[in-house]
This record gives structure tokens, C-alpha cells and sequence, in this order.
């Protein structure tokens, strides 16, 4: 689901449509660039139905959306799956348990402290909410099952077995017992559904269908509360900290560069954070893909050097002696893909770091926005782990406990070259399909 966002230019007050995953705004009127913040989630309401004049009480009920992909690690395998939702935050009968695709029907509006009305607080706890919508999505894991039937009449006094192996799909839940569970690239954001008075009902403001019935009108008055100042969203400045040059970047990229100084920046708890960025020369190559690489150890399972990895994984190569000096680092892909093709683009890139030989960055053309922040990459480094492993036993079961201790965080860039369908990185061999790519930025 697409949700589409009714914005103002904090400028010149130009009508802007965004993205829900836009974080910057550019105008294309007065070109003007703002980077959205706030201390939470953003908050957006569905615009209640025009033609009425007068004094309107508009009673605002809050869904909490979530779009994101969830990873589950059982001992069977891994097993993904996006999730796209909006489910209701209070415990209210009468309204639908979620809004369906009504948030794509038109676009939605950001709540300010102009936005008439009162909030009803969230009744549920963002995180059982969320371990509803979890519950609700069983997870596909594919898996190798051995089956053995005796054969008959043969081996005479002896029981003979054939033994057949196939892969099979089942279903898991994502609410029982597992081995590590992550929500990567997730978006979640508060989208409220106005409710109105009207004659003796209260009705749905955006329909005007009939809801809840009066009596409970008041007591839900008395619980609302009215706009609070940390709800507000902030318009900043995007000039480069170090030169106060114009930084670039599209609307989702989470990382702004300065072609002036070459320098890459991301939105940080206090302003814009310096992100220390290298890439391999692609001499003019038509695109370049992001990776973090996230330095680390993870003394659980003893990886310390990339020759710890490839020995505890299982890779069928050989360790070179040089590979003990060598830090392990995990590369994971710094832009949104569908979870199957994460997976392995992060197994491919982490496997193949020893032939990635990479120098400053400098900004370029065909840079590919990164649309994953390096907080969430840091997230799926257990996964990307698992995913890696030729050899399940040895890395499976110490899931719960590990974790990586970072060292480092950078963000490299390496050159793809065009294949038809196919983008191609010659030194790791990882390709990514076009349209994989193009469905990624609507994750
Ligand atoms: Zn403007
Ligand atoms: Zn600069």
C-alpha cells in the first residue's frame, strides 16, 4: 500500500504531494529543501469530508502503521515476509480493526497545530500491537524434509528403506518460540481516523457512516487530549555542516552528500552526523549500489578476523593465511529489498569483502540513494549471519545469545555494470535485478 502525503512548502507554502517513505522535501517551486524530523514516529490524519461549514468536533482516532519486512530464525530455516498494516490503538467497538486501503483512496494530511480537533491516546502499547499484526502473518520457511518408507518385499528377513529428501514450505508463526527474530527498514507512523458529531450519532467524519453510539460520545471527549508541541514535525535546513554548500539527495534517501567537499551525511539525533563513506572507481559506471560495512566481532561464536567467519560458516574456500589479520567485517545492503533477495545480495557482499578494494568517496553521478539507515543495517547482522552459514549447526543455536560488538561504521559504494535485466558487480559477482531494485524504493 502507497500512502501518499498533502504537504506544504515550509518556504513558499506551495502545494507539495510526498512519499510516505520521504523524509526529504524538495520544492519544485521555490527548490527550496527541508529534511522532515520529529522526535517520534509522524503523525497523519485521513481529511474529513468538506462542505460543512460552522463548528465542526472532530474526534481523531489513532491506527498505527506499519510497513516494514520481519525475519524470523527458527531451527528450520529463515523466514520472511513484508508487512503492510495499519491496525487500530484503542480498544473502541465500532471501529474497523484496521483501514484497509482506505489511507491510499486520497492523500492523507499531517497533523500540525492547526489540525482541528482532539486525539484519542493510544489504548494499546505500540509493541502489542505490533505482536498482533506478527500473529496474524504466519511466515513461509522453506525447508528439506526426509521422509522413509519401507520397501516391501525385499531384504528378506531384513527391513530395507528408501529415503526420499524434497524441499517443503511450511507455515510458521512468527508469535512462538524462535531463535531471533528482526524487523528491518520498517516505517511505522500514527494515522488517525476523524470521527464527528452529528445529530445525535457519531460518525465516521471521511463517510459519514454511522459508528458509536452517542452515549460514549462524552466519556471519549473527556479521555482525548489536544495537540501536543512534541507531535510537531520540524522543516530543517540542508547545507552542509563542514562547507555550507546544498547537500543532495532524493526524497527517501536516509544519506545526504555535498558534491563540494565530498563529504556524506545522515539525520542524527542532534542535526546531521558525518557518515565516513568509501567506494571502489567504477570508471563511469552506470550505477552504484550502497553497503554498510559494519566492523565487529562477535566473541559468542568466535569470530573475531574474516578468517574466523569463514571457518565457523563453513564456506567452501580456503583461508588464505592473510585473512587472520584481516577484521570481519558484515556488508549489508544499504537500500530496500524485498527480504528473499536481501538475504542474499548481504550473504554475497559479506563472503566476497576480501576482493572489494575501496578508496575515499567522492560524490558522483549514478549514486544510488540509500534508502536503509546504518541503524537498521546493524539490526540485521544476525540475519545476514544466518544467512551466510553453509553449516546451520554452527551458528543456528548461539543465535539468542550473541551479538556483534561494532567497531566501525562506514558506508561503501561499489560499481554495477548495466547486464539487460541485471545490474552486475564484477568483483563479487552479486546482481540485482532492475525491477527488483525499482520495487525496493516503494518498500
Ligand atoms: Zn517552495
Ligand atoms: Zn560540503
Amino acid at each position: 500500500m502507497e500512502i501518499r502525503i498533502e504537504e506544504r512548502c515550509p518556504q513558499c507554502g506551495a502545494p507539495i504531494v510526498l512519499q510516505e517513505s520521504d523524509h526529504l522535501l524538495t520544492c519544485p517551486f521555490c527548490e527550496v529543501k527541508s529534511l522532515l524530523r520529529s522526535r517520534g514516529p509522524f503523525r497523519y490524519f485521513l481529511p474529513p469530508a468538506t462542505g460543512k461549514t460552522g463548528d465542526r468536533f472532530l474526534l481523531h482516532v489513532p491506527y498505527l502503521r506499519f510497513k516494514g519486512a520481519i525475519f524470523l530464525i527458527k531451527e528450520a530455516g529463515i523466514g520472511h515476509k513484508i508487512i503492510d498494516t495499519t491496525r487500530i490503538g484503542t480498544d473502541l467497538p465500532g471501529l474497523p480493526p484496521t483501514l484497509g486501503v482506505r489511507p491510499q483512496a486520497m492523500p492523507v494530511r499531517r497533523l500540525t497545530p492547526r489540525t482541528p480537533g482532539r486525539f484519542l491516546p493510544l489504548a494499546i502499547k505500540a509493541s502489542a500491537i505490533l505482536e498482533k499484526v506478527v500473529h496474524l502473518s504466519p511466515l513461509r520457511i522453506e525447508e528439506r524434509k526426509v521422509s522413509r518408507r519401507r520397501m516391501q518385499g525385499m531384504g528378506g528377513d531384513q527391513d530395507l528403506f528408501s529415503y526420499d529428501s524434497r524441499m517443503e514450505i511450511t507455515e510458521y508463526t512468527a508469535h512462538g518460540r524462535f531463535l531471533h527474530r528482526a524487523f528491518i527498514g520498517e516505517t511505522i507512523s500514527f494515522l488517525y481516523l476523524p470521527l464527528e458529531v452529528q445529530d445525535e450519532r457519531i460518525v465516521d467524519a471521511v463517510t459519514g457512516q454511522s459508528v458509536i453510539t452517542l452515549d460514549r460520545a462524552g466519556q471519549l471527549a473527556r479521555q482525548s487530549v489536544r495537540f501536543r508541541p512534541s507531535w510537531k514535525t520540524r522543516f530543517e535546513a540542508t547545507l552542509c555542516p563542514r562547507c555550507g554548500w546544498s547537500l543532495d539527495g532524493e526524497g527517501d534517501a536516509q544519506v545526504m552528500t555535498c558534491s563540494n567537499c565530498d563529504s556524506a551525511w545522515s539525520p542524527g539525533k542532534k542535526g546531521l552526523a558525518e557518515v565516513q563513506w568509501r567506494m571502489i572507481d567504477g570508471d563511469g559506471a552506470p550505477l552504484y549500489l550502497a553497503f554498510w560495512r559494519i566492523t565487529g566481532t562477535i566473541p559468542e561464536v568466535g569470530i573475531v578476523s574474516f578468517a574466523d567467519f569463514v571457518r565457523r560458516t563453513n564456506q567452501p574456500m580456503l583461508v588464505r593465511p592473510e585473512w587472520q589479520e584481516r577484521p570481519m567485517r558484515f556488508l549489508v545492503p544499504a537500500f530496500k529489498l524485498p527480504p528473499k533477495i536481501f538475504l542474499r545480495v548481504g550473504r554475497q557482499a559479506t563472503i566476497s569483502q576480501w576482493r572489494l578494494h575501496t578508496r575515499p568517496g567522492r560524490v558522483r553521478d549514478h549514486l544510488h540513494p540509500v534508502t536503509l539507515p546504518a541503524s537498521e543495517a546493524r539490526q540485521s547482522i544476525k540475519v545476514i549471519l544466518a544467512a551466510s552459514t553453509a553449516s546451520r549447526q554452527k551458528i543456528f543455536p548461539f543465535l539468542p545469545q550473541m551479538h556483534l560488538r561494532p567497531s566501525a561504521v562506514e558506508l561503501i559504494y561499489l560499481p554495477f555494470v548495466d547486464k539487460g535485466h541485471d545490474w552486475y558487480q564484477p568483483e563479487s559477482g552479486i546482481s540485482v535485478g532492475k525491477n527488483v531494485l525499482r520495487f525496493g524504493r516503494r518498500l
